[in-house]
C-alpha cells in the first residue's frame, strides 16, 4: 500500500510515519516527489492499523496497490525512473545504445570492436564473460579473464560495461568489473541470483524470460527492488512463440505495456529477438518508435568466426549505418541518440 503524505508534510512527519510502519513490520520505500511524498509500505496487510496511520500528523491517505508487483508499479511511482551510470542516463531523453559482441573472445578484436561501436554512437559496451549456452560443449566464456578485457576496454574507450552474471557465486567478481549487471533470460526467475545481484548495488539489466509474461517479468524486478536496489533496466529480448522464422518473436507491445504498468526504463534487444542480423535494423527502429529507452545490439568484427551468436551479429559498418538510420526515428518520437 501507499501512504500519501500531505503537501507540505515535514521531514520529521515523514520519518515518524516510516518508523511506525517499520514498527508494524513493514518495509518502507519513500518516494520524494516535487509536490508530495508517498511512502510505499510492503508487508502483511493484516498487521496494519489503518486508523493509527491515517491519524498521524502529515498523513493524507492510505491507498492499496492492486498489482502484485508493488515497488515496480506505476501505482506507487508515477514518474519515470532514470538510471544513471556516470554521465549516461537510461530512461531519459536520450536513446542509450549498448553494443558489442555476444562474448568476449579475443583481446585485440574485442578492443577494435569497442572503438568502432563507440565511434558509431554506442555509450555502453556489451560482452559476455560467462555465457549461458544451450550445449555444454559450446564456448562457455573466458570468465574472469574476459572481465579483465572488459575492464581494459572501458579504460581505453571510456565506454561503460554491461555483462552477464550467471550464478550467485560470481556476483562479487562480476560486480567488481561491470557498471551494469545483466541477468539473462534463462535466469529471470532465479530468485536467489536476483536478490544477490540486486544487493551488489550495481544497476541491473533484467532480460525478459524466454516464456515469461509481463507480470512475471515485473515480479522478477520486484525481487530486485525489494532487496534494496531500484536501479533496474528491463530488456525485451523476444519470447518463444509458434513462429520459427525468427529465433524468438520480439514483443513490441511489451514496450508500451510496461511503460503503462511500471516506472522502470525498458530497452530492446533485437539481436536475440530475431537471431538474424538482417532483421536487426528494422526491429531496432520499431522498438525506438514504440518507446524503448535504449537498445542492446550484438556487433562482431567478423561474425562468421564468432564463437557465439555470429548469425545475429552486425558487422561494425552495418551497425554504424543502423545508428544513423535510427536518428530520424528518434527525432520522430521526440528522442535523441
Ligand atoms: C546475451 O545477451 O548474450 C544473452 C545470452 O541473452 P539472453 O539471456 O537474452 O538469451
Ligand atoms: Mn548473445
Amino acid at each position: 500500500m501507499i501512504v500519501v503524505m500531505q503537501t507540505g508534510a515535514t521531514k520529521g512527519q515523514i520519518q515518524q510515519v516510516e518508523e511506525m510502519l517499520i514498527h508494524l513490520g513493514f518495509k518502507t520505500h519513500p518516494i520524494y516527489g516535487e509536490v508530495k511524498t508517498v511512502i510505499g509500505a510492503v508487508g502483511d496487510k493484516r498487521l496494519l492499523n489503518t486508523q493509527l496511520i491515517t491519524n498521524m500528523p502529515g498523513v493524507e491517505d492510505i491507498v492499496p496497490i492492486m498489482k502484485p508487483y508493488k515497488l515496480a508499479s506505476k501505482e506507487l511511482k508515477q514518474t519515470k525512473t532514470t538510471i544513471q551510470v556516470d554521465d549516461i542516463i537510461i530512461g531519459g531523453q536520450e536513446i542509450v545504445i549498448m553494443a558489442g559482441p555476444c562474448a568476449v573472445e579475443n583481446e585485440q578484436a574485442f578492443y577494435e570492436t569497442a572503438y568502432k561501436v563507440k565511434e558509431a554512437g554506442a555509450k555502453i559496451l556489451r560482452g559476455g564473460a560467462y555465457k549461458p549456452r544451450t550445449s555444454p560443449y559450446s564456448f562457455q566464456g573466458l570468465e574472469e579473464e574476459g572481465l579483465k578485457m572488459l575492464d581494459i576496454a572501458r579504460e581505453e574507450t571510456g565506454l561503460k560495461i554491461v555483462t552477464e552474471v550467471l550464478d550467485t557465486r560470481d556476483v562479487e567478481v562480476v560486480a567488481e568489473y561491470a557498471d551494469i549487471l545483466q541477468i539473462g533470460a534463462r535466469n529471470m526467475q532465479n530468485f536467489r541470483l536476483l536478490k544477490e545481484a540486486g544487493a551488489s548495488g550495481r544497476p541491473i539489466l533484467l532480460k525478459r524470460g524466454l516464456s515469461a509474461t509481463i507480470e512475471e517479468w515485473l515480479m522478477a524486478a520486484e525481487y530486485i527492488i525489494s532487496s534494496g536496489n531500484p536501479n533496474i533496466i528491463l530488456c525485451e529480448r523476444g519470447i518463444r512463440t509458434f513462429e520459427t522464422a525468427t529465433r524468438n518473436t520480439i514483443d513490441i507491445s511489451a514496450i508500451p505495456v510496461v511503460k503503462e504498468l511500471s516506472h522502470l526504463p525498458i530497452i530492446a534487444d533485437p539481436s536475440h529477438a530475431t537471431g538474424t542480423w538482417k532483421y536487426v535494423t528494422a526491429l531496432s527502429k520499431a522498438a525506438v518508435a514504440a518507446g524503448a529507452d535504449g537498445l542492446l545490439i550484438e556487433v562482431h568484427n567478423d561474425p562468421t568466426r564468432a564463437l557465439c551468436d555470429g548469425p545475429q551479429s552486425l558487422r561494425p559498418d552495418k551497425f554504424t549505418q543502423l545508428v544513423d538510420e535510427l536518428k530520424a526515428v528518434a527525432v520522430a518520437v521526440h528522442r535523441t541518440i
